[in-house]
């Protein structure tokens, strides 16, 4: 089979409503797609999502430098193709712009080889369970408390058992009211997990993280900056919770700098930015043999195929607002019920964009982006 066609697709989908973490304000996210035609009549689309700044440039990269390549290869060889384009890459950036770029064509393979193989991506990583945990995330530190329980209330009214909230308010005991009133009002045999998206530095994350401890939650998320490994590692060791992170780390040298400093409890690679499929199974095998949990983030579409795949992982999350669906881009949304996601059978990722729907906010040419924010950092 040869590659016979590869074309790019950009939009800037407007959210429901605004999002507030401890760090950013969203408005908008970023959807960039690649669509891979085959001399077999298979087609496959990839694509990744971003509220940051970088969705033009990779595609851009794809465009100019990664497509031209594409051509003619196998699309099969994912292996070949992921480490011929990733060194290409790698003196401009290991990671960020080129991983997204890397991303959509690596899922976009994948579908292929789903789609050849007649089997649905679960089933062709690997295929350890059927169904899938999946836990309720919010971006809502903006909500006040009454605001706050009023979700978790909703979202337990769906089925969910587990909930995510966001934490790093200045007030640190405004943070902790909040999530004493979300553990009583869910009770104790419920998940809980906390995200504060790298808001403290790391003696402030001790003294949090022992403060929230009380909560028991299952992880806290990203107390620091990403980039600080001996940070976490000194949090680990201190501050009497779990660490979860991964969000932000680019590729499985990312992972294997915390795994080997014991910075990390739960690893949170997110299959867009770490540049796809291929990748992505590597980390899960590197925290597997650290006897890590892998609890993929965001990417609700393609982490519950990975999930299904992978023997140590954990419940995948829902960013409420954040799936295809919910931005608009795809018509029909994944099923959830209870909590469980019960994995499709359809070949590939499944995954059916709603052309007519993501028309109106298509985005033509390199920019400039108007001055309404895709995403500003709270500094
Ligand atoms: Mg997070």
């Amino acid at each position: 089979m040869k590659i016979t066609n590869v074309t790019t697709r950009a939009y800037r989908l407007p959210l429901r409503e605004k999002m507030i973490s401890s760090k950013f304000t969203m408005t908008h996210r970023e959807l960039v797609m690649a669509i891979i035609e085959t001399d077999e009549g298979l087609t496959g689309t990839g694509w990744f999502t971003t509220a940051g700044v970088g969705a033009l440039a990779a595609r851009t990269l794809i465009d100019a430098y990664l497509a031209p390549f594409l051509l003619n290869e196998d699309p099969r060889n994912n292996e070949r193709i992921w480490n011929k384009l990733w060194s290409d890459c790698h003196a401009a950036g290991p990671g960020g712009i080129t991983t997204l770029a890397l991303s959509a064509i690596d899922i976009a393979l994948w579908d292929i080889k789903g789609k050849k193989a007649g089997e649905p991506l679960h089933r062709l990583l690997g295929g350890v369970r059927d169904k899938v945990g999946i836990y309720a995330s919010a971006i809502n530190l903006h909500l006040s408390k009454d605001g706050l329980l009023a979700q978790v209330e909703d979202h337990m009214s769906q089925g969910y058992t587990g909930f995510k909230l966001k934490v790093g308010k200045p007030d640190a005991e405004e943070d902790l009211d909040r999530c004493r009133a979300v553990r009583k009002l869910i009770g104790g045999g419920r998940h809980l997990m906390l995200d504060a998206n790298q808001k403290w530095t790391a003696g402030e994350a001790v003294q949090r993280c022992r403060g929230l401890a009380e909560i028991t939650p299952v992880f806290v998320e990203e107390p620091i900056l990403s980039d600080d490994v001996p940070g976490h590692a000194h949090i680990r060791a201190n501050g009497g919770v779990p660490l979860a992170l991964g969000e932000t780390l680019c590729n499985r040298f990312d992972f294997w700098n915390y795994v080997h400093m014991d910075a990390v409890d739960i690893v949170q690679p997110d299959v867009w930015k770490v540049g796809g499929i291929t990748e992505f199974m590597k980390i899960a095998m590197l925290a597997q043999c650290a006897s890590l949990v892998v609890s993929p983030h965001g990417a609700l579409e393609i982490s519950m195929h990975l999930a299904g795949a992978i023997p140590n992982c954990a419940m995948i999350e829902n960013i409420f607002g954040l799936s295809l669906h919910d931005l608009g881009a795809s018509a029909t949304p994944v099923e959830i019920r209870n909590g469980v996601i019960a994995l499709p059978d359809t070949p590939g990722h499944g995954v059916v964009f709603d052309g007519p729907a993501l028309a109106g906010h298509e985005m033509h040419g390199t920019g400039p982006i108007k001055r309404e924010s895709v995403i500003s950092a709270n500094i």
